[in-house]
């Protein structure tokens, strides 16, 4: 009860509330910003649609996990069903169910921001001071390579064995015991998520956290948002079914933290639908295998996500590449494997054998790539679109190969591909398999957990949504948006830590011109 204290559930309000700043969404940037903000004196309110759950809630169960933290109970995809979305619905956010990959943002991502962009404002050098802050209220630290589990470990011995680079993670936990449920929520809060870090801090100083309050749309009026217009979701059967309970807040600021799908549709929900809100939408697509070991692998167990390689990070012209692990319960394998009946019951039947490594392609970097796009239905709930454009392809073919040579190279069995059906690769003989291997939509599994862009920051209003300098909106002028939506790419890195920088810094800007 305890970890519970300060949260508003919004089920015990109605009517109207007024502060200072309303910020929508308690996930990496919300709730930093939050923190910052409230830490300043300001009168801070955080609207947040998922429920509030604590360890105590977290029986490191996927059947129970996924309705609880994940969007659409994890379901979400793109249009057109060919790339599965996994994004967070909870107080805290994605952050919560995140595998706890902290890196800040490269150098040159931000370079590029700058000379591609007009992002002037943000650079290493102010950034650099905010994450040395969060790295350690978050314990950011390096994992040992003693400390990953087999399937990191394979990936690590793999890259090395096709003379490829790679390195442990840095990970945002403390006390970690290393259960492999990040996924899930922390059963034992190593996890230094947002709902057990800045949310109680930004509590601590006055704020006040409402969960199953969601945000239908902004009420703007001569270029001013007025309020900001609420359903209140049931308490029950995870916080899907509105309840007759609406609510209204009044504040001199918003903030839009609701993430890359959610900011971008409260901005078309509320008639701010004008230049490139909605586009831009990036997504690190996500290709992947599953590698059988004579050993036991048991990639369900350890820390998720310990092993990086950015090796084909720069591949000259062509878009570049990432690879890491994911973790595999039985449900988030059954999902991804390919096959019915008694092919994919022989699948499953080798999970505790099975290693998953993913590439991820580095997407935004090339004028050709032009990223998705986020509309509503009809119902007012998000759309996403995102066609992969022959360039993203390739790469994403290239990381396949890759993928099955360094499984093979560090002792696989044998590796198969997500193509429906799957193929199968026991020696680097059996690779020529992929030049005739079907790369479309809904021929191969393709995923996404990094969503980003949507509402993108830059200097000028024809080609971006708000300003880079403090994230204001271009014309409305009480609006500022701080989440992963504004990023003019995607980063080449796992996001995180880039939304906590920009928002602690943003916070800071936010106060120092504060009207
Ligand atoms: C399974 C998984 C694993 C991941 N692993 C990593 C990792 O290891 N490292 C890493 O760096 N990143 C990882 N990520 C991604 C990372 O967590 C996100 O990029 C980051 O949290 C995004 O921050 P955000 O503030 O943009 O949005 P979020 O953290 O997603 O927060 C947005 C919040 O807004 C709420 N919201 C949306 N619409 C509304 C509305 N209308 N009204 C009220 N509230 C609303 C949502 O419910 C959500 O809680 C992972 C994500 C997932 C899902």
């Amino acid at each position: 009860m305890s970890d519970k204290i300060g949260f508003i559930d919004g089920n015990s309000l109605d009517g109207e509330l007024t502060c200072e700043v309303c910020i929508v969404g308690s996930g990496a940037g919300g709730a930093v910003l939050a923190a910052r903000l409230a830490a300043a004196g300001k009168e801070v309110i955080v609207l947040e649609e998922g429920g509030h759950y604590t360890r105590a809630d977290f029986h490191m169960r996927e059947d129970e996990a996924f309705p609880m933290l994940y969007q659409e109970s994890g379901a979400r995809a793109t249009k057109d069903l060919s790339i599965a979305i996994l994004q967070g619905r909870a107080v805290g956010g994605s952050t919560v169910a995140n595998w706890t990959t902290s890196f800040r943002t490269p150098e040159s991502v931000l370079d590029q921001w700058a000379r591609v962009h007009g992002v002037r404002e943000l650079g290493v050098g102010a950034l650099n001071p905010h994450w040395d802050e969060i790295e350690k209220r978050l314990s950011i630290a390096q994992i040992s390579l003693e400390e990953t589990n087999r399937n990191n470990r394979l990936l690590y011995d793999g890259c090395k064995a096709i003379g490829l680079e790679a390195k442990t993670t840095f990970r945002n936990t403390r006390n970690c015991f290393k259960s492999g449920y990040c996924g899930m929520g922390c059963p034992v809060d190593a996890k230094q998520s947002m709902n057990i870090t800045y949310l109680p801090d930004a509590i601590a100083h006055g704020a006040r956290v409402v969960s199953r309050c969601r945000v239908d749309r902004l009420v703007v009026e001569a270029g001013h948002v007025a309020s900001a217009e609420c359903t209140v979701l049931s308490s029950d059967d995870y916080g899907y079914a509105e309840t007759p309970q609406r609510l209204r807040v009044r504040a001199k600021k918003f903030v839009l933290s609701a993430g890359a799908i959610g900011t971008p549709s409260i901005l078309i929900r509320s008639g701010l639908s004008g230049g490139v809100v909605g586009r831009g939408t990036y997504l690190h697509p996500v290709i992947g295998v599953t590698a059988r070991y004579k050993d036991p692998v048991e990639p369900f167990y350890g820390a998720p996500q310990s092993v990086a390689s950015h090796a084909l990070a720069h591949r000259g012209d062509k878009v570049g590449l990432f690879m890491e692990t994911a973790p595999l319960h039985p449900m988030l394998a059954a999902i991804s494997s390919s096959g019915f009946g008694p092919q994919h019951r022989a699948i499953m039947t080798e999970l505790p054998h099975l290693a998953a490594h993913i590439a991820l392609a580095i997407d935004g970097f090339h004028e050709s790539e032009t990223g998705g796009t986020v509309t509503v239905r009809p119902s007012g709930a998000p759309l996403v679109d995102y066609p992969i454009p022959p360039r993203i392809w390739e790469a994403l073919r290239e990381g396949l190969r890759t993928l099955i040579r360094l499984n093979l190279a560090a002792g696989a069995d044998w590796v198969l591909s997500g193509h429906d059906p799957a193929l199968r690769f026991s020696s680097e003989r059996d690779l020529g398999q992929l030049d005739s291997a079907p790369f479309a939509p809904n021929r191969v599994n393709i995923f996404s957990a990094h969503i980003m862009g949507g509402a993108r920051m830059g200097d000028d209003p024809a080609r971006s949504v708000v300003r880079s300098s403090d994230c204001r909106h271009h014309s409305v002028s009480n609006l500022h948006i701080v989440d992963g939506s504004i990023f003019p790419t995607s980063l080449g890195v796992n996001p995180q830590e880039t939304i906590y920088g920009i928002a602690q810094l943003m916070g800071d800007r936010m106060t120092q011109s504060w009207q």
